[in-house]
């Protein structure tokens, strides 16, 4: 059976434009309080939060079925409860996430960088099928990536025991990732976004799986397939209701 791909955030953007993005949107993405409670501004730490009871626009750009689109729709309203955003479905291919659904990839920009893509550009791909059990997962971390979320093995605080060798030799014989490929994906950590204002979730849907053979010791994440709490508490502080 072929591994799914794993997800590739969009990080194409210039550091400066995607800053200037951001601030655009949501002046509070400029100020943020790191996990050591210092205070940080600038390009490589900003956050990328639309900004608050906005309405976003949501479209999908020539998607395989009806029963495609509805799919990958009811599963994106599940993150509605916890954000002050008014997700609206647009029937035409116009809106801040444009989404196409072409096999095999997973991928998206985060938050406000897809205001960098081109008007006729997908903002997200969501290439698991719609027949696939993991498709409702799939969208739940991509959407998750649209409203801001980073991925959460990259956590500062993961301190995940990596085999590394394993990793490298796994990650090119299944998916063909160079070496710089899975340290960008995977080792490296991130000082934004999920990193600040929650604690390290390895339950949370924007972890990628991580089997036991690409660990040292008896350490594993298996495929998460639903919001975590912690998921939902990092979206209701980015975007209150009160
Ligand atoms: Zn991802």
């Amino acid at each position: 059976m072929p591994y799914l791909h794993p997800c590739k955030t969009i990080n194409s953007f210039d550091e400066q434009a995607s800053y200037e993005a951001a601030i655009r949107e949501n002046s509070d993405n400029g100020t943020t309080t790191s996990t050591g409670g210092r205070k940080k501004r600038g390009v490589a730490t900003h956050t990328k939060f639309w900004a608050s009871h906005r309405t976003l626009k949501i479209a999908f750009l020539d998607p395989p079925s009806d029963a495609h689109r509805q799919a990958a729709l009811e599963a994106i309203k599940q993150w509605q409860s916890s954000i002050n955003l008014t997700l609206e479905f647009a029937n035409n291919a116009e809106g801040d996430i444009r989404i196409s659904m072409e096999a095999p990839l997973n991928y998206s920009a985060i938050g406000t960088d897809a205001t960098l893509r081109g008007p006729g550009e997908n903002t997200m791909n969501i290439g698991t099928e719609l027949t696939h059990p993991g498709f409702e997962g799939a969208v739940l971390h991509e959407f998750g990536h649209a409203l801001g979320m980073e991925h959460e093995h990259q956590h500062p605080k993961a301190d995940i025991p990596w085999n590394k060798p394993a990793v490298y030799h796994f990650y090119l014989t299944a998916y063909n990732w160079s070496k710089e490929e899975v340290d960008h994906n995977l080792f490296r950590k991130l000082e934004t976004t999920n990193t600040r204002i929650t604690p390290y979730d390895p339950t949370s849907i924007m972890h990628y799986s991580i089997p036991n053979e690409l660990t040292i010791g008896d350490w594993s994440v298996g495929k998460n397939k639903t919001i975590s709490k912690n998921d939902r508490r990092l979206m209701r502080r980015a975007y209150p209701k009160a």
